[in-house]
């Protein structure tokens, strides 16, 4: 399938912590532009209260100094936190000296990028730390009994031809082919492929999931979304 550039998925999610404003409204757009979705704050303080209750986000952008908790220290505590530690952490900062690059990937920091920067620059390291962590942005492909979801050039396809499904029903499928076998109730789904910030009925989700298995049955896939009574979906390549 082919979108039009403005409806491309933004699958990857970003958080920014920046407290000056120009430089995090900078960073916003140079992500969107990036086709990447963000999620920005002031303050760590802001960020703890944001990971609390949304998903977690692909990445962090860390500034370094920041008023409260610094970049630094709330870097520290994520690594620290069994939830968190794996979310990859690329440091911003304006400092340039070596001590300070060492320190902050000591203490877990996966890349650190120096004040200022070009937007080429920040978009080449945060494609190379999700890559590293398994995340990428441009050529990833999925495969599931005889569909292929193809994210850089956002195309489905299924028994070898091209199909077309709407941007929720892409992301939906999206998150099913990157959580199999797992059981998701409608209210999980909500916040995972709509995000918590949606307010939308559960029962939008099951008009999606009716939509998306009507274009499956086409290639008799739709038994890969199996409904899990009383509980929610669940996406498996066994019966
Ligand atoms: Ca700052």
């Amino acid at each position: 399938m082919n979108l039009p550039a403005k409806l491309k998925m933004t699958l990857l999610n970003i958080l920014v912590v920046e407290d000056e404003d120009a430089i995090r409204e900078m960073l916003v757009m140079v992500l969107e532009q990036a086709n990447l979705s963000v999620m920005a704050v002031a303050s760590a303080e802001q960020a703890q209260h944001l990971l609390a209750d949304k998903k977690q986000p692909d990445l962090i952008l860390l500034d370094w100094m920041l008023p409260g908790i610094s970049g630094v220290e709330f870097a520290m505590r994520l690594k620290k936190d069994d939830f968190f530690k794996t979310i990859p952490i690329i440091l911003l900062t304006a400092r340039g000296e070596e001590e300070d690059k060492v320190r902050g990937l000591e203490i877990g920091a996966d890349d650190y990028v120096t004040k200022p920067f070009s937007p080429k620059e920040l978009i080449a390291r945060i494609k190379a730390v999700l890559r590293r962590s398994g995340k990428n942005i441009e050529d990833e492909v999925l495969t599931a009994h005889n569909i292929t979801l193809d994210l850089g050039k956002h195309r489905i396809s299924i028994a070898n031809k091209n199909i077309t499904v709407s941007p929720t029903e892409f992301k939906l499928l999206h998150f099913f082919m990157t959580h199999k076998d797992k059981v998701y109730s409608r209210s999980q789904l909500l916040d995972q492929v709509w995000g918590r910030s949606a307010y939308i009925e559960e029962r939008t989700v099951d008009v999606h999931i009716r939509r998306l298995r009507k274009i499956l049955k086409q290639h008799q896939s739709d038994e890969l979304i199996q409904t899990v009574r009383g509980f929610g979906y669940r996406f498996s390549e066994v019966e």
